[in-house]
């Protein structure tokens, strides 16, 4: 038997996944509209290729990935591309961000299918855009772009592939009916990302005690593979990333390292089953299991549910009392975040719609202060200090929370579950990573400004020299001029230098072409992170615009690299 290493801290919140384990999967009717955003993944929000009054099909790119951190949107139905604007989309912060709204024709339309059931005969990095133009990114978390992360694990030998299935978080059971129904079809999409990956040396797939129907389907589908299905003890959370490498493996991740850096990489199993779908059935990312959960539902189940899909439509169909819900939340209990509206539509990333009732999950209590109990510090599962946090991140002590490896806190809220001051710790620290961002791309702008103010004082400083050199050159020609009686070698003499002072020497031309290049560059920089900002809020039409000023500055680049290398040669 594999040997096991024990976490850190962790807590035992009661499960409450049994209520929605009842039934199988179940379907919903196609919503009239479906809303999808063009950001529901880690990187830069996607980028829209059609137009309001367009005709979509099931499963066409509506929106392309905008660079490599960056993951296509596809059409859930079919139908008509109604708006493209900015709406409010669920994210702890209640932002907005560009949508593309798709009034559904009901008729479920779809692309033509190119499904590889042959993708060994293709190169991994084949197999890896296919992942990519699928749009798939990982589905039990942040939602990382996961071509990005396998690309990412190739580029270092990677010996051992982890897939995650251990769904540690409360109510949730999205990936426990989805192994219990479709065990064989994940363990071909983990034979996808092996292949991708070059064949690593070891398969573990992580599963928590708690689930045995979906331990012995792995184990059924695993038979005759060297795929090791292995049973970790049920503690919350043991499904962060770094955690069970750890427990599998016993090796720590460092502190702002990924698992490819130590030779490892970890993949959820429902993000292996889209991996499969996009691969061997050619089929995009357009749906996804989700959990509806929580005593203000009639109905607790999990379901195939269409990205896009407002809460609201879900809720309807799942006898949902409004009066009896104290808050909907998006996500389990632990790392979930309170809806502001039940219009919102479900992301990628969507794991659970939760409806808690008034006495299952109160309205919290007021929070009180820190009694300096260090219930938190024990429960910390990334062995942090979290009270220490707490301080900091009240001072808005961004240095100190940094040296305090803010960023190893995974976000788990085990602290704040703890916590018997009720103090929302995790809250605190979400919005400091956030402010320390900021500060941090504020500081890169800033310096990219002084830089181009520098430059441009600089050239401005040239310009007045060679302005000079030309007026001394005029000044002295004509003194000449007026005191030789002009004699005609003088004059020959005096356009001679002036000719000279326009010609530039090599060295002179040189350096212009340096200087040519380096303003080129900084309007190329000025360029992408205006195009970065349009993709961001701008419309379609000013995005167009600035996706082609990016190319003109990319071409006046090339072109003087082009001119300076050949005036080098
Ligand atoms: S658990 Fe709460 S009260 Fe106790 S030390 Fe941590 S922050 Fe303070
Ligand atoms: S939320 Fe962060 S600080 Fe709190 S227990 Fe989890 S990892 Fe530790």
């Amino acid at each position: 038997m594999r040997q096991l290493w024990e976490t850190p801290g962790g807590v035992h919140p009661p499960e409450n996944k049994v209520q929605s384990l009842k039934l199988g999967i179940g379907h919903l009717a196609i919503p009239e509209k479906l809303i999808l955003p063009l950001i529901q993944h880690i990187g830069d929000a996607a980028k829209p290729c059609v137009a309001i009054g367009d005709v979509v099909l099931k499963g066409q790119k509506i929106a392309s990935a905008s660079g490599d951190l960056s993951a296509p949107v596809h059409a859930p139905t079919s139908g008509v591309i109604s708006a493209i604007e900015d709406r409010p989309v669920a994210h702890p912060s209640g932002m907005s961000a560009l949508c593309i709204e798709i009034i559904s024709d009901s008729e479920e339309r779809w692309i033509d299918l190119y499904g590889h059931t042959d993708y060994k005969q293709l190169s991994p990095q084949e197999v890896s855009h296919l992942i990519a133009d699928a749009g798939v990114t990982g589905l039990g978390g942040a939602g990382f772009p996961s071509a990005a992360k396998l690309d990412n694990g190739r580029t270092k030998p990677v010996n051992t592939l982890i897939i995650n299935a251990t769904e540690c978080e409360p109510y949730i059971t999205a990936d426990d009916i989805l192994i219990r129904e479709r065990a064989a079809e994940i363990i071909q999409g983990i034979g996808v990302i092996s292949h991708v990956l070059d064949m690593p040396r070891r398969i573990l797939i992580g599963i928590e005690s708690n689930k045995p129907e979906a331990i012995d389907a792995l184990r059924e589908a695993c038979k005759s593979t060297a795929i090791e299905v292995v049973v970790v003890p049920t503690k919350y959370p043991s499904g962060g990333e770094k955690q069970l490498v750890y427990i599998l493996t016993g090796q720590e991740i460092p502190s702002g390292q990924l698992p490819s850096d130590i030779g490892m990489v970890c993949v959820n199993s429902g993000t292996a089953f889209a991996i499969k779908r996009a691969v061997i059935d050619g089929q995009p990312l357009i749906s996804r299991i989700m959990t509806v959960t929580g005593d203000a539902c009639g109905i607790n189940r999990n379901y195939e549910v269409l990205i896009g899909t407002p809460v609201s439509h879900i809720l309807e169909k799942n006898k949902f009392i409004r009066k009896n819900c104290s808050r909907l939340i998006m996500g389990g209990p632990m790392m979930g975040f309170s809806l502001s509206s039940s219009e919102l539509p479900v992301v990628k990333t969507t794991t659970c719609i939760l409806a808690p009732s008034h006495s299952e999950i109160p309205e919290e209590d007021p929070q009180q202060p820190c009694i300096r109990c260090g219930l938190c510090a024990e429960a910390c599962p990334a062995s942090l200090l979290p009270q220490q946090l707490y301080w900091y991140a009240q001072s808005e002590d961004h240095e100190r929370l940094q040296a305090h490896n803010l960023f190893d806190c995974i976000e788990c809220g085990a602290c704040s579950y703890v916590c018997p001051s009720n103090i929302p710790l995790v809250q605190y620290y979400r919005s400091s990573k956030g402010n320390i961002i900021n500060s941090r791309n504020a500081k890169i702008s800033a310096a990219k400004a002084r830089e181009r103010f520098e430059f441009r004082q600089v050239r401005l400083n040239k310009a007045e020299q060679a302005r000079e050199v030309k007026r001394e050159a005029r000044r002295v020609a004509t003194e000449k001029a007026k005191t030789s009686s002009s004699s005609a070698a003088d004059i020959i003499n005096a356009a001679n230098l002036r000719a000279k002072a326009r010609q530039a020497s090599p060295d002179q031309q040189k350096a212009k072409l340096e200087r040519s290049l380096m303003a080129a560059k900084m309007r190329l920089d000025e360029a992408q992170e205006r195009l970065a900002e349009a993709n961001k809020s701008g419309s379609a039409e000013q995005q167009a615009q600035q996706h082609a000023s990016v190319e003109g500055a990319r071409q006046k680049v090339e072109q003087t690299k082009r001119r300076l290398e050949e005036l080098i040669r």
